[in-house]
């Protein structure tokens, strides 16, 4: 079943790759790819493709018989109404297929081209999509490079994309939700530098914090982790066509450490000069600490806290306990 699963959604990632380019909207459908300033090659490498606007054309082409209907049902590429009539998921909409980290399709973002409706829909989960757990792009990135040196995440299918289509093909997308533990580990499974980079609003900056929360628990000595904040209104695919890819990968190499960004954000509201507002911040850090698997950072961030505090950094670090330390 599982196999058959994977194969049916590779039929379908070829299905939208082949209406891309020979629908009777293929027009209308490439040009808005070419106006977000993607190349046929880079179109090729992440496999986009266009579902079309008719009710059930992927279904007449995939659901030839009652258990296939049923399979696309499953796989969320069809739904069926109440009177049994089946029809497509996703119509009009340009299709970004997503990639385990093994290569096989196992869901699909599709952007609307225009009008009405929900800019993006992503598949629901099914028995072979997690969104938890699955990146959009790393399985590309992965083949582009023997040795991953860095990874960057980003919120959109476009920023990925774009990214690459400048030279910068290491980019990976949380799939519309906060990066979780799950994904941050594959990735530091596989590379030794991460480097969040949400959009430049609210939504962005409270992603970030989310994903540092999410990192504690895995940040091993060795391991970096940094932050790239946007400027109001930019996400990477506006900014890396505005300024190139050097100016991107500069923000990149001057992204804030991990112990930057932890305090720059904890102490934001805080006045230190006052009692109170360093007992809140002893009160914060102190539980997030305490989640750290690493010595290093954990050293590292006690040494700034006590700064911060005015304190001995021994004085702290008896008030902050090791994961590792049983309690009776
Ligand atoms: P674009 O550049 O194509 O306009 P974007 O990626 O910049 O899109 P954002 O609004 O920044 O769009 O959203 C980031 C990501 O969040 C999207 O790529 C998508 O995965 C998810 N997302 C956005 N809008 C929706 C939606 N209406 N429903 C579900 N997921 C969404
Ligand atoms: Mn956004
Ligand atoms: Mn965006
Ligand atoms: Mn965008």
């Amino acid at each position: 079943q599982a196999a058959d699963d994977y194969q049916q959604m590779e039929h379908a990632a070829k299905f939208f790759a082949h209406q891309l380019r020979h629908h009777s909207n293929s027009d209308k459908v490439v040009s808005y790819l070419k106006g977000r300033g993607l190349s046929g090659e880079v179109v090729k490498a992440f496999q986009i493709g266009y579902a079309p606007d008719g009710w059930d054309d992927l279904l007449k082409a995939l659901g030839k018989d009652q258990g296939s209907r049923q399979q696309l049902v499953d796989l969320k590429l069809c739904n069926r109404n109440d009177s049994g009539r089946y029809y497509d998921f996703f119509r009009d909409r340009v299709m970004f297929p997503i990639r385990d980290r093994r290569g096989r399709v196992v869901g699909f973002g599709g952007r609307i081209l225009e009008g009405d409706g929900p800019k993006y829909l992503n598949s629901p989960e099914t028995r072979i999509f997690h969104k938890g757990r699955e990146l959009y792009g790393f399985y590309e990135a992965k083949q582009a490079h023997r040795q991953l040196e860095q990874v960057v995440i980003v919120e959109g299918y476009m920023d990925v994309v774009a990214l690459a289509q400048h030279g910068i093909d290491f980019a990976v997308a949380s799939l519309g939700t906060a990066t979780t533990t799950e994904q941050l580990q594959m990735l530091f499974r596989t590379t030794q530098k991460v480097v969040c980079c949400y959009d430049g609003d609210r939504a962005g900056r409270d992603a970030a914090w989310r994903a540092l929360e999410n990192a504690l628990p895995l940040l091993t000595d060795g391991l970096e982790l940094s932050f790239l904040f946007l400027p109001d209104g930019e996400d990477p695919d506006t900014l890396v066509r505005k300024e190139g890819p050097e100016a991107f990968k500069q923000r990149l190499s001057e992204a804030q450490s991990f112990t930057h960004y932890f305090f720059a954000h904890l102490t934001e509201s805080l006045d230190l000069s006052k009692d109170s507002g360093r007992a809140k911040l002893l009160k914060e850090a102190k539980p997030l600490i305490e989640k750290l698997a690493s010595d290093y950072y954990r050293d590292a961030l006690l040494e700034q806290l006590a700064r911060l505090l005015r304190r001995e950094v021994s004085q702290i670090a008896d008030q902050v306990q090791r994961p590792q330390a049983v309690r009776n």
